[in-house]
């Protein structure tokens, strides 16, 4: 749920900094933030150099030995106060993070600056105990030592400096899901969030400081290329990364991080699979489906992208998909029953074009979309591709953009294959009357997560993707474990 909107005047000549070591840091060069429907300048956000990060990494590794030796329920005491202060400022970060994220007013303040972004502080605010004693075990005598009975204990460590890198779609979010877990371990962290929107993420280092947190625990480092991150992954001054973004930058971070054998956790791409059965619910599925286009704008990694539906119900779930397309508003974000926003970027606009044309050229229909809206801003109509085939690039790629392709199968084990021909297994759905029924295609799937008849996650079960799409688990406890060394403890008794 949302806490509402206090109206904010945004200055585009804020002198935004770096955090680092608990003190705000100015830096040599800025480069421009834009909102992608105005195309103003929103601000100036701090480009870091190679000497700033390094810093941001000593000083993450200055605060370790203090931070991890500190209770842990005072670890979770300041993520609660965390909590506490950004229930009271967010709402006034609202318009900042609405400007350079362009995401629709309603899902800015509902899901943007609170909802799982505050709710994760709040989670990992509650002090988890993970660490487990297995049962004694008799020992027989051996040439080590006599027999007996042999007990442990298994401890989760904090793995020490963690680099959490985060991409644009939900800035707040996304990091806040990463350094929640990551601080209440123990651990101590750099923040680099992704170059198109990292205002609101500043803000949330001001919340930071007035929560209390030890200087250097938390660092913040923006910058608008690759090279500060990409050297920082290769530090050996950072034992940790969690990633969350594209696969491609994902291979080049864990084949970096490999001579360190740094640890990582990986949020990668997804293509998200849609079954539906003869007797799927079409209603039910629309909105799912129609949420590709309607939930910022489908810039999100686990959206339904691909459809594969039952040949019985294939042209009524076309024609209704179509009319549903017909049906949403694109336009202004700020204005309340505007659905369909813009994309981040000219760049991601043009990736996306490119994507549908792709698709066209290699034989699917386009249904509706395709075409730029007659809108100011990074617009994409929202796109329907039917009769698509598992061998074209747009059933294959994501294109994080309000595109849905569709396809037709005979039966469930046709359906299961064509939804396993994929290198990504992030998210995938099933729909069917009979709950048994999807269940059993579920556990078929080749994929991290799987929702029947809803599109709804579940917010503490763990959550990561099999094959390209990802390496690890995290929220709920699967969180405090991703972050964290196991090291056991035995002794004979
Ligand atoms: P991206 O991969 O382009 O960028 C993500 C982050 O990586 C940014 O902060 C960027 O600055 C940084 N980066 C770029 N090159 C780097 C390098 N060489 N070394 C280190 N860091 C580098 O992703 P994006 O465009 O911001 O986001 C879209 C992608 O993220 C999509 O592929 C989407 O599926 C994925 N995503 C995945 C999840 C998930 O939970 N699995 C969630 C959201 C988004």
């Amino acid at each position: 749920m949302g806490l509402g909107r206090v109206m904010t005047k945004i200055d585009p000549e804020e002198q935004w900094k770096l955090l680092i070591g608990g003190e705000w840091v100015e830096t040599a060069g800025t480069y421009p933030v834009q909102n992608p429907y105005t195309m103003e300048i929103v601000g100036h956000a701090p480009e870091a150099s190679l000497s700033e990060a390094t810093d941001a990494m000593a000083a993450a590794r200055d605060a370790l030995g203090d931070w991890k030796n500190t209770s842990i329920d005072q670890r979770c005491y300041l993520l609660g106060k965390l909590a506490d202060v950004l229930e009271q400022k967010a709402p006034e970060w609202v318009d900042l993070v609405q400007a350079e994220t362009g995401s629709t007013i309603n899902i800015t303040e509902t899901l943007q600056v609170a909802g799982g972004f505050i709710d994760r502080f709040r989670y990992y605010s509650k002090p988890q105990r993970i660490d487990l004693s297995e049962l004694p075990v008799k020992q027989g005598a051996t040439a080590l030592g006599p027999a007996g009975l042999l007990a442990a204990s298994v401890y989760h460590q904090p793995v020490g400096v963690v680099l959490c890198i985060t991409p644009y779609n939900f800035p707040l979010t996304n990091v806040a899901g990463k350094i929640a877990p990551a601080l209440a371990m123990g651990n101590t962290c750099i923040i680099k969030p992704a170059p198109q929107d990292p205002l609101g993420i500043l803000r949330l280092g001001e919340a930071i400081n007035e929560a209390g947190f030890p200087p250097g625990v938390i660092n913040i480092v923006t910058s608008s290329g690759p090279e500060v991150p990409a050297a920082m992954v290769a530090s050996k001054d950072v034992n940790m990364i969690s990633f969350t973004g594209s696969t491609s930058v994902g291979k080049s971070i864990y084949e970096s991080g490999a001579s360190t054998m740094t640890r990582v956790l990986m949020e990668l791409g997804g293509k998200g699979a849609l079954i539906m059965t003869e007797d799927a619910s079409i209603d039910g599925a629309m909105g799912a489906i129609a949420s590709v286009w309607g939930f910022h704008s489908g810039q999100i990694c686990t959206a339904p992208t691909r459809v594969i539906c039952h040949r019985n119900i294939y042209d009524q779930t076309v024609e209704t998909l179509e009319a549903v397309a017909g049906m949403l508003k694109i336009g202004d974000p700020l204005e309340r029953d505007t659905l369909v926003g813009p994309l981040i970027s000219e760049q991601q606009r043009d990736n996306v074009e490119k994507f549908i044309s792709s698709g066209v050229e290699s034989g699917a229909k386009l249904v509706c979309g395709g075409e730029r809206p007659d809108e100011q801003g990074y617009f994409v109509a929202p796109t329907l591709l039917a009769d698509c085939t598992t061998d074209m690039h747009v059933v294959r790629e994501e294109a994080f953009g309000p595109v849905v392709v569709v396809m037709p199968h005979e039966d469930d084990e046709e359906a299961i294959a064509m939804a396993n021909d994929s290198d990504y297994g992030l998210f995938s759905y099933v729909y069917a009357g009979d709950t048994a029924r999807a269940h059993q295609i579920a556990k078929s799937l080749e994929s991290g997560n799987v929702a029947l008849n809803s599109i709804q996650p579940h917010m503490e079960a763990p959550f990561g993707g099999f094959k390209m799409s990802g390496i690890g688990r995290d929220r709920g406890t699967w969180g405090l474990k991703a972050y964290s060394e196991i090291q056991a403890i035995s002794w004979l008794a």
